[in-house]
């Protein structure tokens, strides 16, 4: 039987739109099919007084090496995160202004934040992100939810509460939702808990200029646009002694040698394979559920937080939407509040009128940043648990006994099929970066069995 291309990668976003250019950039033949009518999958434009805002993905790490080399070879500059001045902590119905990453609690509560943070470092520094599974002390820690091993080791209300947003901001998930071991391979994977709740020197030190989606795009011209094929959902993958034919819904049929699946580990189930996905790799996909996040943005006539002092940075223990970011793009007159509903308060919003989470987004802006607050003049969000080819976000989730018991096939080939998409990263799992590192490896394994 004849094959169309050597290598058909199944998802645009960052993850196969990475592995298809090292195909094209080896001299083999490619075809990307993407459900969406458009690249960017997680991240997302769209438009707020004028200018453009990322809806999905926006930051970028000082570690994020290739997200960056990829902004460089485009000409398009990195801007830093605004975060001059004093930040905002809604705690116990007192909205509070501190400095620095821990906020102003009674000593004891930031004396043992302040323990608990290095303790979990040094959890995370033990663990190989290659086989968490295989970790000393593994299985204990798989057999417990974040919630529940933070409950065993915090007396005081304020670390825990600070430990609860924290791990809201970075999983758009409840503590109670994952198991101990994930969150510790998830943070090894950037190098710990402090780079991925900082700005400065962590996950938000800065953002692309003119948006993180359009180097999406970008990387779909390094693949040639007529390689791709979007508005094309996938439906099934069947494999015989020779190939992969990858069946898209409509009736077309494409084969190749190979085939990489770049899209969440949720949505496995919604491609059907024959033969049938491996056993661990099915249980796998049934346990790793996609976070919960709407992320909104808010504009006013200024950045009038600025006048005052203040970063624009605000969490709450309590208020729906947090945390909150200064968006503002750079150069522009008008102000931006940015921020996310996570978590438990991403499914109270979701499915409602866009209204409704407006007005809640703002009772939280104005209780934090006073009146002034309560007169935007735009407001833009995306409720990502709606977003049928993303199923939620930021990325897959593991409750307990689910790294131990199937994370062996995370990045396991099933036969000519290959598993990339930013679940599957080593570094920086959950992010960008992470999605362009698991793009390039599932490249390299399909390159080296068509040689
Ligand atoms: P995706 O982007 O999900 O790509 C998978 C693609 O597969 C999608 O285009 C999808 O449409 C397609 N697909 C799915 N099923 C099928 C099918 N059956 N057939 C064909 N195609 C299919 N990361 C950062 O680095 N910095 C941030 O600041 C940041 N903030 C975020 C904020 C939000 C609100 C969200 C939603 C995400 C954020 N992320 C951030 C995470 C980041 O966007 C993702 O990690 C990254 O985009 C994932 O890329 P991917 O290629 O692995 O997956």
């Amino acid at each position: 039987q004849g094959f169309d291309v050597d290598v058909v990668v199944v998802g645009a976003g960052f993850a196969g739109l990475n592995a298809a250019a090292r195909i094209v950039a080896a001299g083999r033949s490619v075809c990307v099919v993407e459900a969406r009518d458009r690249v960017g999958g997680r991240t997302k434009p769209g438009t707020l007084s004028g200018h453009v805002v990322d809806l999905g993905g926006q930051w970028v790490g000082p570690d994020h090496r290739r997200l960056i080399a990829l902004a460089a070879r485009h000409r398009i500059p990195l801007e830093p995160q605004f975060e001059a001045g004093g930040k905002l902590i809604d705690y116990r119905g007192r909205v509070r202004r501190y400095e620095g990453l821990i906020p102003a609690l009674p000593l004891l509560a930031l004396l043992e934040t302040d323990r608990v943070m290095k303790r979990i470092e040094r959890m995370a520094a033990a663990i190989a992100v290659s086989a968490p599974w295989a970790a000393a002390g593994a299985a204990d820690l798989d057999r417990i939810t974040v919630a529940g091993w933070l409950d065993r080791n915090l007396r005081t209300k304020g670390a825990k509460a600070m430990m609860d947003i924290a791990v809201r901001a970075v999983f758009s998930a409840e503590p109670s939702e994952i198991s101990m071991l994930f969150l510790l391979t998830y943070l090894r994977a950037s190098g710990g808990l402090e780079p991925l709740i900082s700005v400065r020197g962590g996950a938000q030190q800065d953002r692309v200029k003119g948006g993180l989606h359009p180097l999406s795009e970008r990387l779909a011209d390094e693949v040639g646009r007529g390689r791709l094929r979007l508005s094309s959902p996938v439906s099934g993958i069947e494999q015989d002694g020779d190939g992969v034919t990858v069946h898209v819904s409509g009736g077309e049929a494409l084969r190749g040698r190979r085939a990489i699946l770049a899209v969440p580990l949720a949505l496995l189930s919604r491609i059907g394979a024959q033969p049938a996905w491996p056993a661990l790799k099915t249980g796998l996909a049934q346990r790793s559920p996609m976070g919960s996040v709407i992320k909104c943005h808010v504009a006013y006539e200024t950045p009038f937080w600025r006048a005052r002092g203040l970063s624009g940075e605000a969490v709450s223990d309590a208020a729906p939407f947090s945390p909150v970011f200064d968006g503002t793009p750079e150069g522009a007159r008008h102000g931006v509040l940015s921020g996310f509903l996570e978590g438990d308060a991403a499914r109270t919003f979701t499915g409602k009128p866009p209204a409704e989470r407006r007005q809640a987004v703002i009772a939280t802006l104005t209780r934090l940043f006073g009146p002034e607050a309560g007169q935007p003049i735009d407001y833009v969000d995306n409720d990502w648990l709606e977003e049928e080819w993303s199923g939620g976000c930021y990325a897959g989730l593991m409750a307990p006994a689910t790294m131990t018991s199937y994370g062996p096939a995370l990045r396991t080939p099933a036969g000519r099929v290959h598993f990339a998409g930013t679940e599957t990263a080593l570094e920086a799992t959950g992010y960008v970066e992470g999605a362009l590192e698991s793009g390039e490896r599932a490249a390299t394994e399909a390159l080296r069995a068509l040689s």
